[in-house]
């Protein structure tokens, strides 16, 4: 299928963001997108990170930090299939133990008796994922990419860590709550935009995700990624929904 580099320039009050992305032209699903929309995600990463600095408030995530990284992570939909592929595509022996570190994260969930709040959350985001959010961290579950304090799928991590820079002492990561906490202020989340695009959610209802600890398992139950479409024309939709989000509800998920 042919593919073509684009260039997108997208105006923000303090800059403009520039992103250049290879777009498969012909009717594909969401998944095969994602690239592009990583870059993009990068690329406003970047501009936040940017703005931040001349803030006075200089990203203070390091290498080898992985506090975060036993947060609950919100996946889109074509998010979650997509890392389950990537694991059954690992060579062995690695794909059985990554197999088994999420078996051992949902056996720790289930014990915890979050499950079903979880569960919850492959529907709408609710009011309550903040708190959700915080007594899943308190379990202490290691994402199960995690190595040495690294991720070890760092070029193919889902698009909500990319959108998780913060500014605040790196010292309160281990205990995060939103007081303590500042992250960098991006434009918009490029992830829930894909997320309301690929289910056809207007951006004033909270978006659908699947926690990154139940990918796997989500993808088993859920193959079918849904009608392909054209590349361009699902990414400017997609993009129409960032513009929507700079009027409206502009910094949160
Ligand atoms: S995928 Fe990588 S960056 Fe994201 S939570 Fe897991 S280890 Fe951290």
């Amino acid at each position: 299928m042919e593919s073509r580099r684009l260039t997108v320039d997208l105006g923000l009050p303090g800059g403009t963001v520039h992103v250049e992305m290879v777009v498969p032209m012909g009717a594909v699903p969401m998944e095969r997108l994602l690239p592009a929309l990583r870059t993009t995600a990068d690329a406003f990463v970047a501009y936040g990170a940017e703005m931040s600095v001349a803030a006075g408030k200089p990203v203070s995530c390091s290498k080898g930090c992985g506090a975060c990284c036993r947060q609950l992570v919100p996946l889109a939909h074509s998010e979650a299939r997509q890392l389950a592929k990537l694991i059954e595509e690992l060579p062995e022996p690695r794909r059985s133990v990554v197999r088994e570190r999420f078996a051992e994260a949902l056996r720790r969930v289930e014990a915890s008796g979050l499950l079903p709040s979880l569960m919850g959350r492959t529907g709408r985001l609710a009011s309550e994922a903040v708190h959700l959010g915080m007594d899943y961290f308190r379990l202490g579950i290691p994402c199960p990419f995690l190595e040495d304090e690294s991720c070890s799928i760092y070029h193919d991590r889902p698009i909500a860590c990319r959108e998780y820079l913060v500014t605040s002492p790196p010292a309160f990561c281990a205990a995060p709550t939103p007081e303590t906490i500042d992250t960098v202020p991006l434009p918009t989340r490029v992830w829930a935009a894909v997320a309301r695009e690929e289910n056809g959610i207007p951006n004033s209802d909270p978006a659908t995700c699947v926690p990154l600890v139940m990918a796997p398992v989500w993808a088993a139950r859920n193959p079918d990624p849904g009608t392909p479409r054209p590349g361009p024309e699902v990414l400017q939709k997609v993009f129409a929904r960032f513009s929507r989000d700079r009027r409206g509800e502009g910094f949160g998920q």
